[in-house]
C-alpha cells in the first residue's frame, strides 16, 4: 500500500478530557499501510513528502474514526419499522420477538453502510442471544459483513440463563399467569436458550479464529447481571482472565434492573459483580443509567469502562445516565446508539449532539459536559470500551489510520466567529450528511456519497426482494403473545420502587 497524506483545515489529533485537546490548524497526517506515521502542519509535511497522494483539500475537519460503543445490528431495518414500538424496556424487549427474520449478512451490511456514512469506523456489536444452531450462522454472517465493509468490530454474543420474562424466577412468574399464555411463552423462551458450555465453545472458537485479526476483538457477553446466575458470572470472570477475552454487558439500564439485585442482596449489581470478580480493565458496561456513586467508585478503581447510549435510554423510558458524575469520578465513557438512535438512524453525530445537550443540568453550580468530553467519548473512550485500546481513537503516530473528513464549510455556513472553539461548532452542528470521506486502515472506503468496494444498490435490492415476501404469520403471533404478556409484566413490577424516585422530575412542582 502506498503512503497517503490527509489534510484538513483542522486536524483533531486527540480529544482530551482536561481541556487540552490537540488540534492542528491547517494540519496533515501521513499514513503508511494503515498506520499513521506522522502528523504536523500541512506546509511542512507537503515539503517532506513530495508527490504523495493527498486526501482532502484543506477545507475539511479531520477527526479520528468514530467508535459506536454499543450496538446490536438492524440499523436501517430498525426494530421500530419492524413493529417494535418504543416503550419501557421490560415490555419492549418481548415485542422484539415479533420482528421479521432477515438474513444477518444483509442486515449487517445495511447497518454498517449507514454507520460508515456517519463517520463510524469501529462498532461494539452485541448479537442477541439465540439457539446454538442459529447463533453460529448469524455470527459468521455478521462478521463477514464487517470483513466486507472494513469496519473494525468488538463482537460478542449475548448469553442469558435466567429471568427470561421478568427479573426473577421464570417458572414462578409463568405459574402466576394465564395457563394457555404461559405455555406459549414457555415455548417461545425455549427457542432462545443455549447452554453455557455451548456458548463458551462458540465464543472460544470465534476468539481462536480471529485472534490474529487486528480488526476483530471477540468478547464475552453475559447479557446483564439479572440475566445470568451468579455462579456462571463468576465462571465468565475466570474465563475472561485466563483467556485474555474482554467482557461487555448491560448494566443498570432501568431502575428495575438495579432493584432486582437490591431486593435479593441489598446490594447493587455493580457491587455483586465486584464480589464475583467480573470488574476490570477488559470489562465494559452499556447504559449505567441507575449507577450509584459507590458503583462509580468501584468502576473507577477497577478501570471498568462504560458506553453511554442517551437515545436508547430516552426511547425506552430508562432515564438519564449520570455521565457528568462518571467523568468526575474518572470512569472512561464511550458513546453508542444501541440500534436505537434518536432518529432511528444510528447517526453517531446526532448521538453526540444529544449527549451534549442532555448533560446540562440547571444551576450554575452544576457542571455541564463539554464538546471535547463528548468527542473523547466517541473516540478515545470508545477505544477503551471496545478493548482496542490505544491502537485507535486518536490520530497520533503509531495508531491505525481510521480517519473521517467532515465538510467544515457546511457546518460553518455562512459564517463562524473566529474566536469560537471549533470543537464546540463541530459537536453542536455536525451530522451524518457532513461526512465527506471515511478511511479505515488507510483505505478510503467512502467518499462523497459513494462506497468504493460495496455495491450498495445490490445489497438494497436483495433486502427489498427478501422483504417483498409476505410477512410470516408467526411474526404477528409472536407480537400478539408479547402484547398479552404486557399487563402481567407490569403487574409483576407494581411494588418495585426506589425509596426516592428521582428518575423524572418536573421542574418547579415541589
Ligand atoms: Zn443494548
Amino acid at each position: 500500500m502506498v503512503k497517503t497524506m490527509v489534510r484538513g483545515k483542522y486536524l483533531l489529533v486527540r480529544a482530551d478530557l482536561e481541556g487540552n485537546s490537540k488540534i492542528i490548524e491547517n494540519g496533515a497526517l501521513v499514513q503508511d499501510s494503515g498506520t499513521i506515521i506522522e502528523t504536523g502542519s500541512y506546509s511542512e509535511l507537503e515539503k517532506k513528502y513530495p508527490g504523495i497522494k493527498i486526501i482532502g483539500n484543506g477545507e475539511q475537519f479531520v477527526i479520528p474514526g468514530l467508535i459506536n460503543a454499543h450496538h446490536h445490528g438492524r440499523g436501517v431495518l430498525s426494530g421500530l419499522l419492524m413493529g417494535q414500538t418504543d416503550g419501557h424496556l421490560e415490555t419492549w424487549i418481548h415485542r422484539g420477538w415479533g420482528k421479521r427474520p432477515l438474513d444477518p449478512y444483509l442486515m449487517s451490511m445495511a447497518t454498517l453502510m449507514q454507520q460508515i456514512q456517519s463517520g463510524t469506523t469501529t462498532v461494539m456489536f452485541n448479537q442477541t442471544a439465540g439457539p446454538a444452531s442459529q447463533i453460529r450462522t448469524e455470527a459468521n454472517k455478521t462478521l463477514a459483513a464487517f470483513n466486507n465493509t472494513g469496519v473494525r468490530v468488538a463482537f460478542s454474543i449475548g448469553f442469558r440463563n435466567q429471568s427470561f420474562l421478568v427479573y426473577g424466577d421464570t417458572d414462578t412468574f409463568l405459574e402466576s399467569i394465564d395457563t394457555n399464555l404461559a405455555a406459549k411463552a414457555r415455548d417461545k423462551i425455549n427457542t432462545t436458550v443455549i447452554t453455557f458450555d455451548e456458548y463458551w465453545e462458540i465464543t472460544k472458537k470465534l476468539d481462536d479464529d480471529y485472534r490474529e485479526n487486528d480488526k476483530v476483538k471477540i468478547l464475552l457477553s453475559p447479557q446483564a447481571y439479572h440475566w445470568v446466575d451468579e455462579k456462571t458470572l463468576g465462571t465468565i470472570g475466570d474465563l475472561s482472565r485466563n483467556n485474555g477475552i474482554g467482557i461487555h454487558l448491560h448494566m443498570a439500564e432501568t431502575m428495575y434492573q438495579r432493584l432486582y439485585s437490591e431486593r435479593i442482596h441489598n446490594e447493587t449489581p455493580v457491587s455483586r459483580l465486584n464480589k464475583l470478580g467480573v470488574l476490570g480493565p477488559e470489562v465494559s458496561f452499556a447504559h449505567g443509567v441507575w449507577l450509584t456513586q459507590t458503583d462509580l467508585e468501584l468502576m473507577a478503581t477497577s478501570d471498568t469502562s462504560i458506553s453511554h447510549n442517551p437515545s436508547s435510554n430516552l426511547r425506552l423510558s430508562s432515564g438519564i445516565a449520570p455521565v457528568t458524575e462518571m467523568l468526575k469520578q474518572k470512569v472512561i465513557v464511550g458513546i453508542g446508539t444501541d440500534s436505537a438512535g434518536i432518529n432511528d438512524d444510528d447517526d453517531l453525530f446526532q448521538e453526540m449532539g444529544l449527549a451534549l445537550r442532555l448533560h446540562r443540568p440547571p444551576g450554575h453550580y452544576n457542571k455541564s459536559i463539554s464538546a471535547a468530553e463528548i468527542l473523547h467519548m466517541a473516540t478515545v473512550g470508545g477505544s477503551k470500551v471496545t478493548t482496542f485500546g490505544e491502537s485507535i481513537g486518536t490520530l497520533e503516530p503509531g495508531t491505525k489510520a481510521d480517519i473521517v473528513l467532515i465538510d467544515w464549510n457546511r457546518i460553518t455556513s455562512a459564517y463562524i466567529s473566529e474566536d469560537l472553539d471549533p470543537l464546540e461548532a463541530l459537536v453542536s452542528r455536525a451530522r451524518k450528511d457532513d461526512v465527506q470521506t471515511v478511511i479505515i486502515d488507510g483505505d478510503v472506503v467512502y467518499d462523497n456519497g459513494s462506497f468504493n468496494d460495496i455495491d450498495r444498490e445490490h445489497i438494497y435490492q436483495q433486502i427489498g426482494s427478501e422483504l417483498s415476501n409476505p410477512t410470516p404469520a408467526t411474526v404477528f403471533e409472536d407480537r400478539s403473545l408479547a402484547q398479552q404478556l404486557d399487563p402481567y409484566i407490569r403487574e409483576y413490577y407494581a411494588d418495585w420502587n426506589l425509596e426516592s424516585d428521582q428518575s423524572y422530575q418536573f421542574n418547579g412542582l415541589n
